[in-house]
């Protein structure tokens, strides 16, 4: 929580009701006023309260703050850092002393304000250079329902653009067993559509380039690329190179392969052979879109030539982004345009088949 309570100059920038016609106000004058003090246990002054003269709805300092509603406002900017330093929930909740439900919705909240922080910064800006695209191999839920994560990178500046996920149907090397267990899951919650990754490298696509007229598109062979590529409005030249070649700095999808080494690295969920594996790839998309904060915004671009982190490269910013910044200020989504699959991880709507629940996200107050 970055607002200062105790400034008397606080003005609110716009109206926090999403129905009044002053929710996507930016700047100038708008109707609200001052309407006392309340106080809470987790602000040590008293909090401005003011209403909105249009809509007659009330609000205080507090609803613009990333807090707002939190019992725990201090535990946000501890968990983004243990999030991208490769621990899982259960271990985030040890060393904080919270339960480790609190951490999970706490990271789908921190995930939540990165998606619509990247948008609001990018602006899906024609990307500079060739972008690099693939699809990063993990799984929900159990290996029964493998995944892949469809990221999108700029070659020159290692920028991470935006991605999408796909589920997928098991496939390789199965015991009689589990060939049997695949078939009484399929039955019972029915098959990924084969088309998945084609329709989602598509989203991919059509999202990073929305803004360019042609461009360079490096690929490995997968074999639903070249129709993904064909279906969008870009000019583009496809470049494909072989994955088997050595992924060394001279491979061509370098940018790509350091960016699944990076996840992996980063990430408890995607480590190999391990028992933090995402239970929803929706909460793995979440943990994607910190992450993707942290690498554009606030990692230097390569650790041994320090100095420059991708968003600076590509002449976004000044400086890194600091946690202070980055947490600033609640971001609402009503102000912010989320493309289709970022507006699904928004409202936590992607569906894993065997859960029969899956929470979505419905809350007006703990946003
Ligand atoms: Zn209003």
């Amino acid at each position: 929580m970055r607002i200062n309570q105790t400034d008397p100059g606080w003005t609110p920038p716009h109206c926090p009701n999403r129905k009044c016609k002053y929710h996507n106000h930016s700047g100038g004058p708008w109707p609200w006023r001052r309407r006392g003090f309340y106080r809470c246990r987790s602000v040590p002054v008293p909090v401005q309260r003011l209403d909105c003269r249009a809509c007659g709805v009330t609000f205080s300092t507090q609803t613009f703050s990333v807090s707002y509603w939190l019992k725990r406002p201090d535990l946000l900017e501890r968990i983004f850092m243990r999030v991208t330093g490769c621990m899982c929930a259960r271990q985030i909740a040890r060393d904080l002393g919270c339960s480790p439900e609190t951490v999970s919705r706490l990271i789908a909240r921190l995930g939540r304000h990165c998606l619509l922080y990247h948008m609001e910064v990018w602006r899906q800006q024609a990307p500079q250079g060739p972008v690099v695209v693939d699809g990063f191999e993990s799984f929900e839920y159990s290996q029964y329902h493998p995944i892949h994560h469809h990221v999108a990178v700029e070659k020159e500046t290692d920028f991470w653009l935006y991605h999408t996920d796909s589920e997928l149907r098991r496939k390789g090397r199965m015991t009689g067993a589990q060939k049997r267990r695949r078939a009484d899951i399929e039955a019972l919650h029915g098959r990924p559509d084969p088309r998945s990754i084609r329709k989602d490298m598509q989203e991919l696509l059509e999202v990073t380039l929305s803004r360019a007229a042609d461009a360079v598109v490096l690929s490995d062979e997968h074999r639903s690329y070249p129709p993904a590529i064909r279906a969008v409005a870009c000019r583009i030249r496809h470049q494909v190179t072989n994955s088997k070649k050595p992924r060394t700095p001279g491979n061509p999808l370098f940018a790509v392969n350091l960016l699944d080494l990076l996840i992996r690295h980063s990430q408890a969920n995607h480590k190999r052979e391990t028992i933090a594996f995402s239970k929803r790839r929706q909460g793995s998309a979440e943990r994607l879109a910190i992450l993707q904060v942290w690498r554009n915004y606030m990692k230097w671009r390569r650790e041994k030539r320090p100095g420059k982190t991708p968003a600076m490269l590509k002449g976004m910013m000044a400086q890194p982004l600091t946690l202070a910044i980055l947490l600033e200020k609640r971001l609402f989504p009503g102000r912010v345009a989320l493309p289709p699959r970022w507006g699904e991880y928004y409202a936590r709507t992607v569906r894993t088949r065997e859960l029969g629940s899956n929470r979505g996200h419905q809350l007006e107050y703990a946003f």
